[in-house]
């Protein structure tokens, strides 16, 4: 990974232990990155902070290892039930991959680590939690459900992260999370991770932390330089084609993740591209878990080229070789782009980022240009280039081509019975 300064910091340099050390030199981290060089010293001298950087610089390291570290320092047995560390992240997908990088990074270090999310059965959980663990990684709801079961104790927490805080902070998990922060002690570190702080949640933040240290390693909300942005006009007829298009004669090869609004219309993308030659999956909120795993994996591995998702999968994953992103709606929130776009050109790796805009878009297409401070280069050579003079072609049938409709035929209106009246 890329690291912007001259006099060039080691993780020695930053005061981290042998045992880690060592797992970092395993992962082949040669350096720290800017977010987690500027970070590990406040956090490991306790301050309270508010982290801001671009997806995929590394902001998971930034915060395991310095709680790693503590938990290495100031080894406690943790009574039954009770969490010295706790991270929050919205979705499951990212749970499992924090855990797995505290499992990584800590691979040397005697501790105890648990995940917990919604979509799988309850017990071995529940196993998990029963003799306390130093650092839990859970997903909101998960979490109070089993705290209000009785199988989780917050009450010695020492460590609070929220990652991808402005998700956490919005209108939709806003309740659960300010639950769950009346359970945590007074007295704690908190930290808050994210790639993009639009103005509204400043003021939960602000509440959270006390004097904290603020790190903005790149303008807030800046997409990663080493994306390359397109936007394509396209009328939403012509989307399925435009998608076929580009997938089988400009970008053959490579993995790609196609964004779309609605959970059922990815399934039908994933199903269009799988019978036209490109192996693909879905990934959405209405899949069970072991679906949603199971696509991820397959992805992953390279077995599917194409992961149509909705917006569950836009934060924080970190898969390998993802060289292309394709906005095949629009987002509903400006931010979203760069979380989505953020799914490519991971640890300084580079990778391109193609939006499809209907005329209706315009706006939000507006809106993510002034969030990201640059516009979005349009492509205008593309074979479904709408003509700007015509009526936008529908995907439905025109009303005068509709098929008769059966058992309509008597003259006359024809009031159907409703049950019940
Ligand atoms: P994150 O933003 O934490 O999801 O990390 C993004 C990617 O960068 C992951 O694949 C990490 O394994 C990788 N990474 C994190 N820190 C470093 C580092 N110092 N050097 C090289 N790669 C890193």
């Amino acid at each position: 990974m890329q690291n912007a300064n001259l006099a060039e910091v080691t993780f020695a340099d930053l005061g981290l232990d042998q045992r880690l050390l060592a797992a970092l030199n395993a992962k082949g981290y040669t350096r720290p990155s800017p977010i987690q060089e500027q970070c590990i010293p406040h956090l490991l001298a306790g301050k309270d902070l508010l982290g801001c950087a671009q997806t995929g610089t590394g902001k998971t390291a930034a915060f395991a290892l310095p709680i790693l570290q503590m938990l290495l320092h100031h080894p406690r047995r943790m009574p039954r039930h009770c969490v010295r560390a706790l991270i929050l992240t919205p979705t499951r997908e990212l749970a499992a991959q924090i855990y797995k990088s505290f499992m990584d990074y800590g691979a040397n270090l005697r501790f105890s680590c648990a995940v917990i999310y919604g979509g799988v059965g309850f017990q071995p959980q529940i196993r998990a939690l029963q003799r306390g663990v130093d650092v839990l990684v859970a997903t909101p709801g998960r979490l109070i459900d089993l705290g209000e079961q009785g199988h989780v104790d917050l009450s010695q927490l020492a460590v609070f992260v929220l990652d991808e805080a402005d998700r956490m902070l919005d209108m939709g998990f806003q309740p659960a999370i300010q639950r769950i922060v009346s359970e945590l002690p007074e007295v704690k570190q908190s930290l808050l991770f994210s790639a993009t702080m639009p103005g509204t949640v400043k003021k939960m933040v602000d509440d959270l932390l006390k004097d904290p240290v603020n790190v903005a390693v790149a303008p807030v909300s800046s997409t990663a330089d080493n994306i390359t942005q397109q936007l394509c006009q396209v009328d939403g007829a012509n989307k399925k084609q435009l998608l076929l298009h580009i997938l089988k004669e400009k970008h053959p090869e490579g993995l790609v993740m196609v964004f779309m609004r609605m959970k059922h219309a990815a399934n039908k993308i994933a199903e269009f591209l799988s019978k036209n030659g490109i192996p693909a999956d879905a990934i959405h909120g209405n899949k069970s878990q072991n679906a949603r795993e199971r696509a991820l994996a397959a992805f992953k591995e390279g077995r599917v080229r194409v992961l149509v998702a909705t917006d569950v999968a836009s934060r924080g994953l970190d898969i390998k070789g993802v060289e292309l992103v394709i906005n095949y709606d629009m987002p509903d929130e400006a931010e979203a782009y760069v979380h989505r776009i953020g799914r490519t050109a991971r640890a300084g790796a580079s990778g391109k980022a193609i939006a499809f805009a209907e005329r209706d878009d315009r706006s939000m297409v507006r809106a993510i240009e002034r969030l990201i401070k640059q516009p979005i280069p349009e492509l205008e050579n593309h074979p479904f280039v709408p003509n700007k003079s015509a009526p936008p072609p529908s995907d439905s049938p025109h009303p005068f081509d509709r098929p008769r409709e059966k058992g309509r035929s008597k003259v006359g209106f024809q009031y159907r019975k409703r049950r019940g009246r």
